[in-house]
């Protein structure tokens, strides 16, 4: 089957597609800069960039610093009354020239097109990501898919250049049929990649929930019939735009349910900072109910109550840790504490990747770490579930610890050491578990920032034998022009 073939759903499939409604949804969004530029945007939005800002951004446009180029402009509403009241949600969605003052970064960060077989699918461990869309409610300024997002051009392993493709359910089904049939048919694990089943996809892009719900039940029923066992939605939505987890959303997801009770739901949330879900005074202090709890925006709070009390679906929240967004150690620890009360998980906190224009978002590696174990001290055990986590192109790598004093008789340590530890292999799960251990650099912000401090590396994560292979190549390309 190719994307040129119709995918026919099943009797099953299609009687739960029959039952779902789409509404539409108002977001009110301010789209790019021009708004603001031309003074178009509603008085009371207009104000949200200071004159000097604005000539500073308007400077830059048409040149090779201009910030649109790089990542468009969003915001909502919703976001915007939140962020007016908080500095770090306005450094999450506010342009700003200092984002292009350095370009330098990947455009393929973890080289994820190595590992795309189709078009808009990334296959990694037993898992499938797949982009469903290209764009969110609002747009994060360190966004980690600028290069989705800004529909730019990626060079491929094969040398061929081309945009990020979106997922077609034809393929994409098609794809997971050969794949988990080449496995059943060789033992445990596919004769060519070494792969096991893929039995988990996440829905991503771009934010899935700016699709019609006819199209997210599409792409959940496809899975589901393809033998999919569990099922993400990656989303900050909850965020941007919390109305759109309405009860046609939650009918669609209740009706998917009942149809397939025994596919796993996940979904995937991002907040990066508590001031997206709690509300505050006039003083900017957070509002306290009559039992001393944080009181969270009422539209939030009742979106994730419909999520929570779904019990079959599992809540995880992941964020990146973000220069003047969240690299705050209490600003943490409050979302932290309030996102497991409410009945969700902490799952991740990230460094940010190496993409184009890093420096401008990415707090060093160690300082990530220290906020968040300052963060996790005086939380429960429950609460502090989430660990640091950096994403090397091997795979995901957790930041396991920092030291601050030397091993006695090992060179290198005077300063104290990092420990990287594999949790996945993006190729394979044999790694996972190995550790590398390297000589402090407080500066680094990058993997490259600790290449001349390598103590212990039974990780392998200092074999740069696919960076090296890309850098080579540029240099050939370079020299060849
Ligand atoms: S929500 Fe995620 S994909 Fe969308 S702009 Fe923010 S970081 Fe990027």
């Amino acid at each position: 089957m190719s994307s040129t073939d119709k995918y026919v759903p099943s009797a099953r499939e299609q009687a739960f597609l029959d039952t779902v409604e789409n509404p539409r949804y108002d977001r009110d969004s301010i789209n790019g800069l021009a708004p603001f530029l031309e003074e178009r945007a509603p008085d009371d939005i207009l104000s949200f960039y200071t004159p000097d800002e604005l000539a500073a951004l308007r400077a830059l446009k048409g040149t090779e610093r201009d910030v649109e180029e790089r990542m468009p402009v969003k915001m909502t509403r919703h976001y915007f009354d939140l962020a007016k009241n908080s500095e770090g949600l306005k450094q999450l969605v506010k342009a700003s020239p200092d984002e292009t003052q350095d370009l330098a970064g990947a455009e393929d960060p973890g080289f994820q097109m190595d590992y795309s077989p189709v078009e808009g699918l990334l296959h990694k461990y037993e898992m499938g990501l797949m982009y469903v869309v290209s764009t969110c409610s609002a747009h994060c300024r360190f966004c980690y898919r600028e290069e989705l997002i800004s529909r730019k051009e990626i060079e491929r392993q094969d040398g061929s250049v081309a945009k990020k493709g979106l997922a077609q359910i034809p393929d994409i089904i098609a794809y997971v049929h050969s794949h988990n049939a080449a496995v059943a048919g060789n033992g445990e694990l596919h004769p060519d990649s070494g792969r096991e089943k893929l039995r988990e996809i996440l829905l991503s892009g771009g934010d899935p929930m700016v699709l019609p719900n006819s199209k997210i039940a599409a792409w959940l029923a496809a899975l589901a019939e393809a033998g999919i066992e569990s099922i993400r939605i990656g989303t900050k939505e909850l965020a941007f735009f919390p109305q759109r987890f309405d009860e046609a959303f939650f009918k669609m997801m209740d009706g998917f349910h009942a149809t397939y009770p025994d596919v796993g739901l996940r979904l995937m949330i991002h907040f990066n900072h508590p001031d997206e879900f709690l509300l505050k005074d006039e003083n900017g202090e957070y509002i306290e109910e009559a039992s001393g709890i944080l009181k969270w925006h009422p539209e939030t709070k009742r979106a994730m109550k419909g999520l929570v009390e779904r019990g079959w679906i599992s809540i995880e929240n992941q964020s990146p840790i973000i220069k003047g967004v969240n690299d705050d150690a209490d600003a943490l620890r409050i979302m932290q504490r309030a996102i497991k009360r409410v009945g969700a998980n902490n799952h991740y906190f990230f460094c940010g990747r190496d993409i184009v224009a890093h420096k401008a978002f990415n707090v060093p590696i160690e300082t990530a770490w220290q906020i968040l174990n300052e963060s996790q001290k005086g939380l429960s055990g429950v609460e502090t579930h989430a660990r640091l986590s950096i994403t090397h192109y091997k795979g995901k790598t957790e930041v396991a610890a920092v030291t601050n004093k030397p091993i006695p008789g090992v060179p290198g340590t005077e300063n104290g050491v990092v420990i990287f530890k594999i949790l996945r292999n993006a190729a394979s799960a044999p790694d996972r578990g190995k550790v590398c251990i390297v000589g402090r650099n407080p500066d680094a912000i990058w993997f490259d920032g600790y290449a001349d401090r390598v103590i212990f590396d039974e990780a392998g994560l200092f074999d740069y034998a696919r960076v090296e292979a890309a850098a080579s190549k540029a240099a050939a390309a370079k020299a060849g022009a």
